[in-house]
């Protein structure tokens, strides 16, 4: 956890020297190549960004803003964003690639579509775009930068296997980012389909399909022969229609970065969502920390287009670097301002990372949750365990400490190691991990260190209950 002090004005972008004067003034003696604590480093940071951000630090953000207000005009229905999720092998892949091969516009003859991560298609009902990545990974890591991109979740179920433990974990994403399902019974093909079982099994999980009194729409399909394939668009321009997505169509582009990648020929590319406004060839624009302008535009078939409007994908060239999948873009009136945000925006993000780290702990989400709302405090719970009964008895024993004073909520749990995905849940989520004789893999381990997730491990369910007790009172500053 230790930096030195090098490293630390690297990141900064500040002189080893500066560094060295301003621990110094704290009280702390250390020569560039020697390492402080974490702590130490958080509070320097602090000390440090409020200065180095100070000096004329926002106006290049704030001009950025009253551009953005700028994008005003008259609302107009959207096209939906649609990303596919589900268990492995259940056929998330080969449903976007009977979609993409059926249904998109092939513009002129032998267009071929080609992967920019995601696509849309033009129905005689109206048009969808799909983010091609399937799976939960994708859509976690963009909702953790803060990208709210996906308008509908498509749950496959594959008929002849039903509902399995990454359908499960879909299904907690899906929910903890309140956005709505669909779900896509797949491989109605096979000899031993059973859509009913899939139905009756989501129940255990509250997806409750129209027939049986609950709003969850649910096509029967087959991504290999195609049946059920036009049912399944209809009824996401039907909750399409339920959400009524807007958008202003008109004026300068906002939006976010779904793919990049530094090509050799064309430099950075970058795969965008247009969310409102119009991107234009030839736009200014900021992007993450990144800027530069448009020198091209491309959709799914590798065509030039000239102009992308809201929902809607398209691969642009023109940036000075490559930014990261999640990060916005605004298109601004001149180069000058674009490379002012996004230096300033590089400055900061550095200090951000550093800051970061300074964790998530179950004291500090519980606290930080209690926050301006009512006086009910929350505290998120992932909570994974070894046997299926007990992680059961935790579930209860946990959500019954709720009063009214704190809410325990476990947003997610299951049973078997803690996995990247738990993790992720977590860091979206602001919950803290409970691991019941189960512990993190690496690549779980790995998302919890960046994001300085609470973790905590145990094998006796009393133990448990008794520290997240602890912990709700200390906060609470009374017995829970
Ligand atoms: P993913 O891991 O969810 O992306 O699943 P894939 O799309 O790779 O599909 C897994 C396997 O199931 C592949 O062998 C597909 O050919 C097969 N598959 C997918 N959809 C269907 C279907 O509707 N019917 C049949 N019979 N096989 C399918």
């Amino acid at each position: 956890d230790a930096i030195t002090v090098a490293d630390l004005a690297q990141k900064l972008a500040m002189k080893g020297g500066d560094v060295v004067k301003a621990l110094f003034k704290m009280g702390v003696m250390a020569t560039i190549t020697q390492s402080i604590d974490h702590d130490t480093a958080v509070l320097i940071t602090e000390e440090l960004g409020h200065k180095a951000v100070a000096a004329g630090a926002n106006d290049a953000e704030s001009e950025l803003l009253a551009h953005a207000e700028e994008v005003q005009g008259e609302k107009q229905q959207r096209p939906p964003v649609v990303t596919i999720m589900g268990h492995v092998d259940h056929g998330k892949t080969s449903l976007l690639d009977y979609i993409r091969r059926t249904k998109v516009a092939t513009g002129e003859a032998g267009g071929i579509t080609q992967h920019i991560g995601a696509y849309h298609v033009e129905t005689p009902k109206g048009v969808i775009s799909f983010l091609d990545t399937p799976g939960h990974a994708a859509f976690t890591q963009m909702r953790q930068r803060g990208a709210k991109l996906t308008d509908i979740v498509v749950l496959v179920v594959a008929a002849d296997d039903g509902v399995m433990p990454q359908t499960a974990e879909a299904i907690q994403h899906a929910k903890a980012a309140k956005v709505p399902l669909i779900v896509a019974i797949n491989k109605i093909d096979k000899s031993d389909a059973d859509p009913s079982r899939v139905k009756s099994d989501l129940l255990t999980y509250e997806v409750v399909a129209e027939e049986f009194g609950g709003d969850i729409q649910m096509v029967e399909l087959s991504a290999k022969t195609g049946q059920g394939v036009d049912d399944l668009l209809d009824a996401i321009l039907l909750q399409s229609e339920v959400l009524d997505l807007q958008a202003v169509f008109e004026g300068r582009a906002t939006g976010v970065v779904i793919e990049s990648a530094l090509d050799k020929g064309r430099g950075p590319v970058a795969t965008v969502l247009v969310q409102q406004g119009q991107l234009s060839k030839g736009d200014y624009l900021v992007c993450g920390i990144q800027y530069g302008r448009v020198r091209a535009l491309f959709d799914e078939n590798g065509t030039q287009v000239q102009v992308a409007g809201p929902s809607i994908p398209v691969q642009i060239l023109g940036l000075s670097g490559v930014p990261e999948a999640g990060d916005d873009f605004v298109v601004v009136a001149d180069e000058r301002l674009a490379k002012d945000v996004a230096q300033q925006r590089d400055t900061k993000r550095r200090e951000l990372r550093l800051v970061a780290s300074a964790g998530n702990r179950m004291e500090d989400i519980l606290a930080q949750m209690g926050e301006g709302s009512s006086q009910q405090l929350a505290l998120n719970l992932v909570v994974k365990a070894d046997v299926h009964g007990t992680m059961q008895a935790l579930r209860e024993a946990l959500t019954g400490l709720s009063n009214d004073q704190i809410k325990i909520n476990v947003i997610g749990s299951g049973v078997g190691g803690i996995t990247e995905s738990d993790a992720q849940l977590a860091a979206t989520s602001k919950a803290a991990v409970i691991g019941f004789n189960v512990r993190a893999d690496a690549s779980a381990r790995k998302v919890i260190d960046n994001n300085g997730i609470d973790l905590r491990y145990f094998s006796i369910i009393y133990d448990v209950i008794d520290q997240v007790k602890q912990i709700a009172s200390g906060v609470l500053g009374k017995e829970v």
